[in-house]
This record gives C-alpha cells, sequence and structure tokens, in this order.
C-alpha cells in the first residue's frame, strides 16, 4: 500500500476509505511511487502537507472520514502536486509540471484531472448559489470550463476570473427547469 496511516487515523480507516485513496491516486502518476501518510481531521474537510527532511519530502495529507468525497481527496492529492512542481523548479530537476499554487487553482486543476473528483463542489471557486446547490447539474460542464481555463491560462493571466464569470453566465443561461440545457462549445477532454 502507498499509504502510510497515523495511529488515528488506523482506528477509522475501513474498505471503503482505502478504495476511494487507490481510486483518486490512480489519477496522479505523479504521486505514484511515493509514500503517502494519511492522516485524520475533524475541523475541516481535508488538509495537505509537504516537509522536507533531508533530501526526502514527506507527503501527508489529513482527512475527515465522516464527510469524505473523491473531491477532497482530489484536492488535497492536487496541493501534493503543486508542492511537488515547486519543489522541482526549486531543484531546477526534471521538467515542472504546471500546475500553479493557490486554492483556486487546485480547485480549478482537481475538477480538470477527472470527472472522478466531480461527485462534490469545489470549495474555494466562487460558484452561483445554483450550482452549489444543485451541483450535479452542473458538474460537468464546469468542468469543461476548468478545462478551457487551464488552456487559456497560457496567454491570460486572469484566467480564474475568466472561469469565475464563464460559470456564472453557465448558470444564468440554463433555464432552471431542468431539459438538457445549453450546449458548450469547448474543447473535450484533452489528457490534461
Ligand atoms: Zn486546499
Amino acid at each position: 500500500m502507498p499509504f502510510v496511516l497515523t495511529s488515528k487515523m488506523e482506528k477509522r480507516f475501513n474498505r471503503r476509505v482505502l478504495a476511494m485513496l487507490e481510486r483518486s491516486l490512480s489519477r496522479f502518476p505523479e504521486l505514484q511511487e511515493r509514500t503517502i501518510t494519511v492522516g485524520l481531521t475533524r475541523k475541516n474537510l481535508g488538509s495537505a502537507v509537504l516537509m522536507r527532511k533531508a533530501s526526502e519530502i514527506k507527503l501527508t495529507i489529513r482527512l475527515n472520514v465522516r464527510k469524505l468525497s473523491y473531491q477532497t481527496i482530489g484536492h488535497e492529492f492536487m496541493h501534493l502536486s503543486q508542492g511537488l512542481a515547486r519543489e522541482r523548479i526549486a531543484l531546477r530537476r526534471g521538467r515542472a509540471t504546471k500546475i500553479p499554487s493557490g486554492e483556486k487553482q487546485c480547485d480549478v486543476w482537481t475538477l480538470a484531472r477527472s470527472q472522478l473528483f466531480c461527485d462534490d463542489p469545489p470549495t474555494y471557486l466562487r460558484l452561483p448559489k445554483e450550482a452549489r446547490d444543485n451541483w450535479s447539474r452542473y458538474a460537468r460542464l464546469i468542468r469543461s470550463l476548468c478545462i478551457a481555463a487551464i488552456i487559456r491560462r497560457e496567454t491570460n493571466r486572469f484566467y480564474i476570473r475568466w472561469l469565475e464569470t464563464e460559470i456564472r453566465r453557465l448558470v444564468n443561461r440554463r433555464p432552471a427547469s431542468g431539459g438538457e440545457g445549453i450546449q458548450l462549445s469547448l474543447p473535450l477532454d484533452t489528457g490534461i
């Protein structure tokens, strides 16, 4: 198992949590072959820490087992990827990944990474109440917008502002009474 459990987590750990962790990790090739310490938190949904110990980098996430979603696991794994990308830049070794640091950035990259992480709305990205309350109706389209925003970032440093505006527009255009809704002409999964 690529996971080491803290003693508090060991008491709460079960097959469901392990299955969710393993499924999530399969979407993070950059974290594979690393050991991730998994601890417990009750205060928030989760947290992630990178610690440098001599030449080693220790990766830790903490999860709230009672409210566990793929979105949270993906978000915390993405923080580890952000940290590793920073380390790689600092060490000038290897090819730096393009994941910028920041909470909203973490949300955007997590949603874009896989549909798996769209089971719950993200925490930091600004969403209209309608989208937050009816997340499952909007998840797929908002994920497409996140992918488009990542592509846009190459030429537009205000890509998150662009994304939040597009999400607001999407919600305004979409009829509240259901139906197929509007179509977006966006590049689909580009392997990000
Ligand atoms: Zn975070």
